[in-house]
C-alpha cells in the first residue's frame, strides 16, 4: 500500500532536511536492536507525533497548557479525563483542525514524520488528508454511499479506478459486505453504526496514516460500539489511532497508551485549564498509576 507518511506535507522540503533524514535513517539501521527499546528510549521512527509543550488559547482563555507527549506508530492512544479538560482541543491540534476556529491559538511544537506541523510552509489541507478525523456524531454527506467515499479522492485528484478506491475504503471500514449492493443509495438510509463506519471509511479513502477519533461511539448502541472497537483493533495494523473517549472501559479495552487529562481551576474557579497528569501504557494507567489524581479518576472516585 502506498502510505501517505512517505510523502512531504510541503513542496519545499529542503535538501538539507532530506540529507539529515537519510543520515538519521542510516544511524537507525546501524543501531537497530533485537528487542523493542523501553518507551523512554524508543527510536524516533516509532514516534508518529512528537508533541512538545503545546498550549491552546481560545481568545484570552488558556484551554490546555504544556502538553508534551510522544504518540507511537501503529498503536491506539486514548485520551481520557473529565469533561472540559481539553481532550477535544488537544486532538484537534494533531491535524490542525483548531485552525478552523477563529479564536483559537496554538503555542508549542508538533513534529509529525519529522516535519513541524505548524511550520509556515505546511499546507493544512494536506495535513488533514494524511491525518483523518472522525467525530462524535456520524456526519455522512447527503449523498450516496459511493459518493461519500469518492468525495475526498475526487477533491484530492487521486489517480486510479474510483470503483476500486471506493471498494478498498469500504472494505477497510468493515462495511463492504453490508453495502456492496446498494452503493448508489443515500447514506442517510444506513443505521447509526453503519454511518459511523462509513465516516471511518471516508476518512481512510484519502490514504491517511493516522486516524483521529473524537468520542466515535458515544452516539452508538453497544453492538455498534463493539464493531467499531473490533475495527480499530484491525486498523491499527496499518494506521496510528488517537481516540478521545469518556468511556474508561473502552479506553482500557482498545488502547495501548493512555493520557489522563485533568482541569486546574484558577481565579476562584472562574478559569479552567486542562493539562496532562499522566501518560503511560494503558495497563499501568488502569492498574498501577503513579499519580493519585489518575487513581481517583480511574477508580471512579472523581470525575
Ligand atoms: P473536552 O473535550 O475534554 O470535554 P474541550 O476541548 O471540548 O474539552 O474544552 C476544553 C475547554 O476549551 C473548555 O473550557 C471549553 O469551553 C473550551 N472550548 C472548547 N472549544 C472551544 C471553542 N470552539 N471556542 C471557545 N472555547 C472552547
Amino acid at each position: 500500500m502506498s502510505r501517505s507518511g512517505d510523502r512531504p506535507l510541503a513542496e519545499n522540503v529542503t535538501e538539507q532536511r532530506r540529507q539529515d533524514e537519510a543520515a538519521a535513517a542510516a544511524v537507525r539501521a546501524a543501531t537497530q536492536q533485537e528487542s523493542p527499546a523501553p518507551a523512554a528510549q524508543r527510536e524516533p521512527r516509532d514516534v508518529i507525533f512528537d508533541v512538545d509543550d503545546i498550549s491552546v488559547y481560545y481568545g484570552e482563555h488558556k484551554a490546555i497548557r504544556n502538553v508534551t507527549l510522544d504518540l507511537r506508530v501503529n498503536e491506539i492512544t486514548a485520551l481520557i479525563g473529565p469533561s472540559g479538560c481539553g481532550k477535544s482541543t488537544f486532538i484537534r491540534c494533531l491535524n490542525r483542525m483548531n485552525d478552523l476556529i477563529p479564536s483559537a491559538r496554538v503555542d508549542g511544537k508538533i513534529v509529525y514524520h519529522g516535519e513541524d506541523l505548524y511550520a509556515s510552509n505546511i499546507d493544512p489541507v494536506q495535513v488533514r488528508k494524511r491525518i483523518g478525523m472522525v467525530f462524535q456524531k456520524p456526519n455522512p454527506f447527503p449523498k450516496s454511499i459511493y459518493d461519500n467515499i469518492a468525495f475526498g479522492p475526487r477533491v484530492m485528484g487521486m489517480k486510479g479506478d474510483m470503483d476500486e478506491i471506493v471498494e478498498r475504503a469500504l472494505r477497510r471500514g468493515a462495511l463492504w459486505e453490508e453495502v456492496k449492493d446498494r452503493l448508489k443509495t443515500n447514506a442517510f438510509g444506513m443505521s447509526g453504526g453503519q454511518q459511523q463506519r462509513l465516516c471511518i471509511a471516508r476518512a481512510l479513502a484519502t490514504e491517511p496514516d493516522v486516524l483521529l477519533m473524537d468520542e466515535p461511539c458515544s452516539a452508538l448502541d453497544p453492538i455498534s460500539t463493539g464493531r467499531i472497537e473490533d475495527l480499530m483493533a484491525e486498523l491499527k495494523q496499518d494506521y496510528s489511532i488517537v481516540i478521545v473517549t469518556h468511556n474508561m472501559q473502552q479506553a482500557a479495552r482498545v488502547s495501548d497508551m493512555t493520557a489522563f487529562f485533568t482541569v486546574e481551576l484558577h481565579d476562584e474557579g472562574k478559569s479552567r485549564t486542562g493539562m496532562v497528569v499522566e501518560y503511560d501504557e494503558t495497563d499501568k494507567i488502569f492498574t498501577n498509576p503513579d499519580d493519585k489524581r489518575t487513581e481517583d479518576y480511574v477508580t471512579g472516585k472523581f470525575g
